[in-house]
């Protein structure tokens, strides 16, 4: 049966970048509904619970660096804390690569770790604090290039790339090649500089679910789907919604289907998989780095950090590789990561997730336009940078642009 609804304002998808929107808009007393095809709100941002154990779809982390962690209630999200650095393994042997600031007893251990000469260790920590530290305006306007060139260019050697650099940075921007962005790189670099990085109590899509909870009851509409968009209206399977401003936050295939002004960069895949040990490893709770010429780019116990993800008291332990690896196939190089034997882990389960995030090649386009004219606008990941930062500070812009359009007498700058 067709119906035709009306909204003063109609957000299409219920990420991070659509709720961003919603709640902003929202707050100014505009009348909002988000209309989401999936059966939760948080988008990829997505947990399940099997066998107890809290299940986040893929391998991910916030990190209170960000400068949008401002918009959450972050104790209400009971985060719970990776230690700062990563474990490396060479020839077998765990080194623990930290943050002397932060994690002084490991500062010992940190300039003993394998990753250079003294004057290759110095530039490391220099690329640091220039990306930690520098003002926003000069690291983009820095000469651009790949992070890779960027990162030789820097000073940073063999060894510190390959052992550290590159593992790490392929777990978060899901390629090796270091061929993303070396801008993209120097903000991502800060905000680990910066912040901390934990997990919620109730897994990654409370951080959704925190947004949309601050909605009046029956604004987000799940299961969903809008099929098309036009200035003033949106289509689902019930009926057209009509709108006098119509945002599209969907994942960017979509956004382009339903925009084709709106271009859709490469998708970049992860695959992880969930193994239980009967106890965590380690002391703390630290990222383990994949190896050169390995197929893991990282393995967590997740449980260390956060242990409400586990029912009680085994560990959970997150492994992601960046192609479609069968569980049997990287077994042995999970277990060798965390230094226990292979039958010891028991596996839970395997989840690939191929449109994870869009990829930052250079040239970097932060702030890409999200007020297409008409009455029609769009935010998402895509539009900023790919990344829970990005999503937010998207729908962040898209709600100013929409209540220019609206409100036009109540200020507020872009
Ligand atoms: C495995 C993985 C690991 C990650 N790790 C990190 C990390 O550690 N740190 C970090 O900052 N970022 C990470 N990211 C990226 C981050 O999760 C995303 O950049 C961000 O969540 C994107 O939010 P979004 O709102 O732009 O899009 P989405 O979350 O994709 O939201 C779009 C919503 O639109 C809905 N939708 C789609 N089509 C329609 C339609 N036709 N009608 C209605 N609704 C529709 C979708 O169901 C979805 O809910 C990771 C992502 C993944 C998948």
């Amino acid at each position: 049966m067709s119906t035709s609804t009306r909204a003063e304002v109609l957000v299409v998808g219920a990420g991070l970048a659509g709720l961003s929107a919603a709640v902003r808009v929202a707050a100014a007393g505009v009348d909002v509904h988000v209309l989401e095809a999936g059966d939760h709100a948080g988008g990829r941002l997505a947990t399940e619970r099997i066998d107890g154990f809290v299940v986040d779809r893929g391998f991910q982390v916030f990190n209170t660096g960000y400068p949008r962690a401002a918009d959450l209630d972050l104790a209400a999200l009971e985060l719970g804390w990776f230690d700062r650095g990563a474990v490396i393994r060479v020839e077998g042997r765990a080194h623990r690569v930290a943050d002397p600031r932060r994690q002084p007893t490991a500062a010992v251990g940190t300039a003993a770790a394998p990753l250079g000469s003294v004057r290759e260790k110095a530039a490391l920590v220099a690329f640091s604090l220039r990306a930690g530290y520098a003002p926003v305006g000069r690291l983009l306007r820095a000469p651009e290039t790949t992070a890779e060139k960027s990162l030789r260019a820097a000073g940073v050697g063999e060894a510190a790339l390959e052992r550290f650099l590159r593992p790490f940075l392929a777990g978060v921007l899901l390629e090796e090649e270091l061929a993303t962005s070396s801008r993209y790189v120097d903000l991502l670099w800060r905000s680990f500089v910066r912040g901390s990085t934990g997990l919620p109590a109730a897994g990654m899509q409370a951080i959704g679910e925190q947004l949309a909870g601050r909605l009046d009851s029956g604004r987000v509409h799940l299961r969903t789907a809008v099929r098309s968009v036009s200035p003033g209206s949106a289509t689902t399977d019930e009926g057209t919604w009509s709108a006098g401003a119509v945002v599209v936050a969907t994942d960017p295939a979509t956004a382009s289907r339903l925009l084709p002004a709106v271009e859709a960069d490469a998708p970049r895949e992860v695959t992880t998989h969930l193994h239980v040990l009967p106890a965590s490893p380690w002391p703390s709770p630290l990222i383990v780095l994949g190896q050169p010429r390995g197929r893991l780019v990282n393995s967590a116990v997740v449980s260390d950090a956060q242990p409400r993800y586990s029912p009680d008291g085994r560990a959970l332990v997150a492994s992601s590789t960046l192609d479609r690896s069968r569980e049997a196939d990287v077994r042995d190089e999970i277990a060798a990561a965390h230094g226990v034997s292979p039958s010891e882990l028991e596996h839970l389960t395997t989840v690939t997730v191929p449109d994870a995030q869009p990829a930052a090649l250079p040239p970097l386009q932060l702030r890409r336009p999200v007020d297409l004219g008409d009455g029609l606008f769009v935010c998402g990941d895509h539009r900023d940078t790919p990344s829970i930062q990005g999503a937010m500070a998207s729908g962040a812009r898209a709600a100013r642009a929409v209540l220019r359009r609206l409100r036009p007498g109540a200020g507020g700058a872009a």
